[in-house]
């Protein structure tokens, strides 16, 4: 076994005194649905079991509420009673008997509660729920003190080998210690030993509780992202006074949920923080405490894991949604076999924006998260010769798991690449992780044995010669013809012809689309990308400028006005629909696409009616000092009004999608069974997400 000498920081133990935990990865607390039914606790087993049983070293759940005010919203998750501590029973039962060990977070939301029951130190609504929050008494206040130590003695009474007490992200705890969300004048506000005081009683009382010899994880906010947040010298403060009320580790929490700084998206540099834990990790050790720390945010490879831990930033690592997108992270590290790995892209898509549209969290590059017990990978009862074409994520996904059962797969693509649209995608600044998925496809195809056939554009012909029993057309899309009149000038570009053929672009350029392609294709020519301009998410230092994230030792919350790059050339991106742009983009990252598009001054139309394409001469009526210039003469909203030439160097066409499944109906004509996947199937509203699902359920099935 090689693979324990490439991550040795990573894969060590760590005593903890009464405890030892078998390596330095923590599978950090997610949401994911599963915590908010009763009938969900066999499949909550069944998901963190499966993680244990992937050699992680410890696990927080998702957060569990300790009494109703602290709900995240109507009825979510909560430990309050002896009834609901036997449940869980089956949830530790079942982590143990993989030899793992669990922690139960201990999440009240205060004002981020999204029901009308929270509660705050001040009457303050925050910018993230409809529900104002009631000031709490201080008679209130002992009340959820005492809801946090019954929960932590439930979770023990459960079999949880610890908790973790959520303090940072914005959360009640949180909204304690800052003077933003606290404007109290009794001994739970004013100066910071009195808003610090909720911190440290609980942590106390809960350590009183539940004995010596249980894990007490306080989750500490490092870098609250706003204005007003902690300063540095609170941070420290709090930092002592909890390891002294008896916390066993230090967890770090990155910017308050309502923070304009992304934290976790695919844009933010891999391990873009864990400079800070180091900063708090370096203070705490100067001063003889030990408590371990915990780092987070952006760390989806053992490699980036065990350089951070290398270089002393943190004790361990926590990653979340790694953990989504491959069970057995740990062990396929400890195996050698990283290039194994399902690496989490970071794109939110089947993660946190399911927990924001209030359905069931799973991971876009594996489907079968939170989903272990309905979607199962058996061996095929019968080994049938299939044939899947188009090596796109659906295809990828169908030919790899057909081939995991046991069938003979081919696999073709006319493409000289694996990926289809990813090979696209990974290009987009911001988006280098989909990089990971192609690496990880690729080496899943020499792992199950698929067959594949690369630069072959199969035919009906070919594929009715073969004889295969069953057919999959996984064969994506083809770019929607918008029909504006003159399109065909040579100034006029598709998306495949800038992103995949790398077509010059001039420095003014229209885009015609503002779906997910059009935004990516914006960000992308105004970043200069295809002039060699690097992607800030590769650059830790010029993505922290962008962004205005600062030491917070400088300046409270640790954040300033950011400074961004200037664009690379003038970017208009244009839409049929009136009203807002990105409509359509994830709940959880729009906000940062229309941020990005705003610091390179994208300039955003709306409502337009694209009349015609031609040169810029006097029948565009277009301005004559724009020699060489091609003119899109445009109107605005139903009355096709107010019209005027766009006079750009480029016009890239991002106007969505059709299906391409020319192969189909032949293929039935010859008697074939013929399964339709992805983009293939259905154009509309695809994405990655359906495609990969579509492709593994129907493998599943075959
Ligand atoms: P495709 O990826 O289109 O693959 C189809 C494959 O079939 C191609 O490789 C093609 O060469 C091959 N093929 C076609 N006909 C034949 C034939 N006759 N013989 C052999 N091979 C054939 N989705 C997201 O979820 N999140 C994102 O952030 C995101 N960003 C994107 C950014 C860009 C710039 C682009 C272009 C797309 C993005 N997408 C994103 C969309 C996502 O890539 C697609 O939804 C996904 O690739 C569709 O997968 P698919 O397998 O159905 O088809
Ligand atoms: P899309 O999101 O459907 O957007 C197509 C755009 O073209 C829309 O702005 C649409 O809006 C416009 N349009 C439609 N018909 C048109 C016509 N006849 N003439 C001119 N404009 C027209 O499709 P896409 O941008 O091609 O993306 C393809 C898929 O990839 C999407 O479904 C998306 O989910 C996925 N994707 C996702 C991401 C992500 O970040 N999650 C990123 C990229 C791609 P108007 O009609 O208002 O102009
Ligand atoms: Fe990661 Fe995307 Fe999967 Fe969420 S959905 S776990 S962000 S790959």
């Amino acid at each position: 076994m090689t693979a324990p000498t490439a991550y040795p920081h990573l894969l060590a133990p760590l005593d903890l005194g009464f405890t030892t935990l078998k390596n330095r990865v923590v599978m950090g607390s997610m949401h994911t649905g599963l915590e908010d039914g009763r009938k969900h606790f066999p499949r909550m087993a069944a998901f963190y079991a499966e993680r244990a049983r992937g050699g992680v070293g410890l696990m927080v759940t998702g957060g569990f509420a300790p009494n109703i005010e602290g709900w995240a919203k109507p009825f979510a998750g909560t430990l309050a009673t002896s009834g609901a501590a036997r449940r869980h029973k089956l949830v530790t039962e079942a982590v143990h008997a993989e030899g793992g060990k669990i922690a139960l977070q201990i999440l009240h939301t205060g004002r981020y509660g999204y029901q009308p029951l929270c509660v705050a130190p001040s009457r303050i609504q925050s910018p993230i729920s409809p529900f104002t929050p009631r000031e709490l008494s201080v008679r209130g206040i002992e009340r959820q003190i005492a809801a946090f130590v019954r929960c932590a003695k439930l979770a023990r009474e459960a079999g949880y080998d610890g908790v973790e007490v959520m303090g940072s992200e914005g959360y009640f705890i949180n909204q304690f210690l800052v003077t933003h969300t606290n404007k109290r004048d009794d001994e739970w506000g004013g100066s910071y030993a009195n808003r610090m005081r909720l911190a440290v009683e609980i942590v106390r009382r809960v350590r009183e509780a539940v004995g010596p010899d249980f894990i007490l994880i306080y989750r500490i906010s490092l870098i609250d992202l706003i204005p007003d947040g902690s300063s540095w010298p609170e941070v420290l403060e709090l930092a002592r006074a909890v390891s002294a009320a008896g916390a066993t580790i230090l967890n770090t929490g990155i910017g308050w949920h309502e923070a304009r700084v992304p934290t976790i998206a695919t844009s933010v540099p891999r391990a873009a923080f864990t400079w800070v834990t180091r900063k708090l990790r370096d203070a705490l050790r100067s001063e003889g405490i030990n408590t371990p720390v915990i780092t987070s945010n952006r760390i989806n490879m053992p490699e980036v894991g065990e350089e951070v831990l290398a270089r002393g930033d943190a004790d361990m690592v926590s990653l979340a949604r790694p953990f989504l997108a491959d069970a057995e992270f740990v062990n396929k590290a400890l195996q050698g076999r990283a290039d194994e790995i399902n690496t989490c892209i970071a794109c939110n898509q089947a993660c946190l924006d399911h927990t924001f549209a209030n359905k069931l969290c799973s991971c876009l590059v594996n489907p079968r998260a939170c989903h272990e017990t309905e979607l199962v990978i058996r061996i095929a009862p019968a080994r049938k010769r299939i044939a899947v074409v188009g090596a796109g994520p659906a295809g990828l996904a169908a030919a790899t798991t057909l081939a995991e059962r046991g069938h003979t797969v081919s696999l073709f693509d006319s493409a000289e690449h694996i990926g289809g649209q990813f090979n696209m995608a990974k290009r987009v600044p911001g988006k280098e992780e989909f990089d990971e998925t192609l690496r990880y496809f690729s080496r899943r195809i020499e792992v199950t044995g698929v067959k594949l056939h690369l630069g072959q554009r199969v035919s009906a012909e070919q594929l009715v010669a073969h004889k295969f029993d069953d057919v999959i057309l996984a064969t994506g899309v083809t770019p929607r013809d918008p029909k504006i009149p003159g399109q065909d000038h040579p100034q006029v570009l598709s998306y495949i012809d800038v992103l995949l053929h790398k077509k010059p672009v001039g420095r003014k350029v229209a885009i015609v689309g503002a779906g997910g392609i059009g935004f990516d294709m914006a960000e992308y020519l105004a970043h200069g990308t295809d002039l060699g301009y690097h992607s800030p998410s590769v650059d830790l230092a010029a993505w922290l400028r962008e962004w205005g994230v600062v030491d917070p030792e400088s300046t409270r919350g640790g954040v300033v006005r950011g400074q961004p790059e200037p664009a690379a050339r003038e970017v208009l991106l244009l839409q049929r629909k009136p009203g807002k742009h990105g409509s359509t983009l994830g709940k959880t990252t729009g906000w940062i696409h229309r941020a990005a598009l705003k610091m390179k001054n994208v300039e955003l139309l709306s409502g337009v009616n694209y009349e015609r394409i031609g040169s810029v001469d006097e029948s565009l009526r277009a301005p004559t000092e724009a020699p060489g210039r091609i003119g899109l003469f445009v109107t605005y909203g139903e009355g096709r009004k107010d019209g005027q030439v766009l006079a750009v160097d480029t016009i890239v066409l991002c106007a969505g999608q059709e299906p391409l499944r020319e192969l189909q109906a032949p293929l039935l004509a010859a008697g074939i069974k013929v399964h339709l996947i992805g983009g293939a199937h259905e154009a509309g509203e695809l994405d990655a997400k359906r495609a990969i699902n579509q492709g593994t359920r129907l493998a599943a099935a075959l």
